[in-house]
């Protein structure tokens, strides 16, 4: 039986993929050398694409990288020299701090406990470190933490760089770039896409930054790193051969969703979070695993499940839906839903009515 994913990625592919990949198989797009006029325009596009969506300012250079968690490591090697401050409050900010240490960079952290999240009044940032990472939105405990508060966490530490790992939310978060100096996600989460592509935003302070390094002899890497990777973007080039596929997939896509408006995206994100928690907050197999409204995912909706969640998910899986189990040691307690924009609310709708027979 053919399912629907509301897996967090791999997730259910946006309905237009089938289409362009068709489209992209007829114009050979899986030849093309990435050194060739096609392929620049075809990178340009989606630059412009994404720019448009995210309201990404010409400050910021767009690059590809393999996946998201690359892009981790990128950024502890080029835009910290000593000291990364990290916001922890599931498994992928954690290890986006592992990542850190892993290239030998000390790194100071505030923890919470697995499904609550950070309000900006409580974080303290230390004098010495150079850039504050934050995720966005944590796929494992379906916490997020609002734009409004990493905004005003920028704000009062200007003099440091931010890093938003938006990996499973972009492009719900309503983030203003003036103040972000990079960010990154994948393609396979809320765009819709196959897995294989890191796409990462930075500005030209962490430029600045790099180059600084580079030349006080500390190690940026040789692979990705961003002197290079911005050398190549000025002419839409890329110094390895990338993912070319899927980048002329995600400018087609970057461009559907400009159709219909990320603003119209935004609030059919809204409204299906909330039939979704309205759902598990009211039928007795359910709850909702984050506490506090303000904290909870509109992106990944994690439930609290009665039953082994494991009967749960064979329930959807008959009636041709997936949804995902709960992550690490919540496995059999929890479900977790994706809220993409490949589901729309008649799916959502739909999964509703299977899961209330729970
Ligand atoms: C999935 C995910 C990642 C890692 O992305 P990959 O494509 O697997 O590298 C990082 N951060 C968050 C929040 C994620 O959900």
């Amino acid at each position: 039986m053919k399912q629907t994913y509301f897996t967090a990625g791999p997730a259910e592919l946006y309905p237009t993929v089938y289409q362009h990949l068709q489209t992209a198989m007829d114009e050979q797009i899986g030849s093309i050398s990435h050194r060739s006029a096609r392929f620049r325009s075809l990178y340009q596009f989606c630059v412009e694409q994404l720019r448009e969506l995210l309201t990404i300012p010409e400050s910021h250079g767009i690059f590809f990288t393999g996946s998201a968690s690359e892009v981790w490591e990128r950024i502890m090697l080029n835009c910290v020299e000593h000291e990364s401050f990290h916001l922890i409050n599931g498994s992928f900010s954690k290890k986006f701090c592992e990542y850190a240490t892993g290239v030998h960079k000390y790194t100071h952290k505030q923890e919470k406990p697995f499904g609550e999240g950070f309000d900006y009044g409580e974080i303290v940032v230390p004098d010495y470190a150079e850039l504050i990472a934050v995720t966005h939105n944590e796929t494992s405990s379906g916490v997020q933490m609002r734009p409004v508060d990493i905004h005003k966490l920028k704000r009062s530490n200007a003099k440091k760089l931010i890093a938003v790992d938006i990996v499973s939310s972009a492009p719900f978060p309503d983030l203003d770039f003036s103040l972000i100096d990079t960010a990154f996600f994948s393609v396979q989460k809320a765009f819709g896409l196959p897995a294989g592509l890191g796409v990462w935003i930075a500005n030209e302070k962490c430029l600045e930054k790099a180059e600084l390094l580079k030349h006080g002899d500390q190690h940026i890497g040789a692979h990705n790193n961003l002197p290079t990777l911005w050398k190549n973007f000025k002419t839409y080039e890329t110094p390895a051969t990338p993912n070319v596929l899927l980048i002329y997939l995600l400018g087609k896509i970057a461009q559907d969703f400009n159709r219909i408006g990320v603003e119209t995206i935004r609030r059919e994100t809204e409204e299906k979070a909330k039939m979704l928690y309205k759902f598990i907050e009211s039928h007795p197999q359910f709850s909702p695993f984050v506490k506090e409204d303000r904290h909870r995912s509109r992106t990944v909706v994690v439930a609290s499940t009665q039953k082994p969640s494991s009967e749960i998910i064979s329930l959807a899986k008959d009636a041709g839906m997936v949804v995902g189990s709960g992550y690490g040691q919540f496995k059999d307690s929890q479900i977790r839903i994706a809220n993409f924009p490949a589901t729309d609310a008649g799916q959502v709708g739909r999964l509703i009515d299977v899961l209330a027979k729970a």
